[in-house]
């Protein structure tokens, strides 16, 4: 018999933080869970598990910020204004956060005083707490996908028929069905990639890219920065469709 166990993440809820957020580049509120790992036989786990960090989401943007167990922090049992969960939670923010305001304000007022070192620590710091996006979106089989992947097959096997009579060798025939479905499937799942990353990615990166105005090759340095930690919101990030959708996005507009 083949039993499937393994670990499964759990999360519980624990409260309302202020904190720096580096997407919205500004305090933020946030929620607070914590992750805990448990035990799983056919995905059913019998425990609350080990806990194992804590994520902030932030309530603007929908980043997450990690925290390791070792990290002590204070948090308030409910939402409130900002104003008032940064004098119960995290009151000495402004000076937590210091470094971060002070290049947050660079680059908003004087964008061409930036380093390159400084410009790729910009670029880089929302990617990191949007790629949970990503890892979400590749490990769901959507309805999008499921049905554009469908329409690859059904499109492709038509090619291969009606190239069919035209060929005289089978192997030929099988041939072509084969790469026009594999062909059409790798067009309808970077077509699907890029439509999540403009939707869920690019919008959200939007305010600080347009503050920073990247060339193409800080992009991909962007990239190769990350492929080491082979998050796929690197694999996905596209330098030409991510400039293209800047263009395209009126200076200042939230989408
Ligand atoms: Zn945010």
């Amino acid at each position: 018999m083949f039993i499937i166990w393994g670990k499964k993440q759990k999360r519980f809820p624990e409260g309302f933080i202020a904190n720096w957020c580096a997407v919205c580049h500004d305090m933020r509120e946030f929620k607070v869970t914590r992750i805990h790992l448990a035990s799983h036989v056919y995905y059913i786990s019998f425990s609350k598990g080990d806990p194992v960090g804590h994520t902030f989401t932030c309530q603007h943007c929908g980043a997450e910020h990690y925290r390791n167990l070792d990290q002590a922090f204070h948090t308030a049992s409910e939402l409130k204004p900002l104003d008032l969960l940064i004098e119960e939670t995290n009151p000495n923010c402004m000076e937590i956060w210091q470094e971060d305001v002070a290049l947050s304000e660079k680059m908003r007022q004087r964008p061409q005083e930036l380093s390159p070192a400084e410009r790729q620590h910009l670029l880089l710091q929302p990617l990191y707490h949007l790629s949970y996006l990503a890892e979400k979106q590749g490990s769901n089989v959507t309805l999008t996908g499921l049905l554009t992947g469908m329409a690859a097959f059904v499109l492709g096997a038509l090619i291969g028929s009606l190239l069919g009579p035209l060929i005289d060798h089978p192997l030929w025939v099988v041939g072509i069905t084969a790469v026009s479905i594999l062909g059409l499937l790798y067009l309808s799942i970077s077509y699907n990639r890029n439509r999540f990353m403009r939707r869920e990615v690019y919008s959200r990166l939007k305010p600080v890219y347009l503050a920073i105005q990247p060339s193409e090759a800080e992009i991909i340095q962007t990239k190769i920065t990350l492929k080491p930690t082979k998050l796929k919101i690197g694999d996905w990030l596209n330098a030409r469709a991510l400039l293209k959708f800047l263009a395209n996005s009126p200076a200042g507009a939230q989408s």
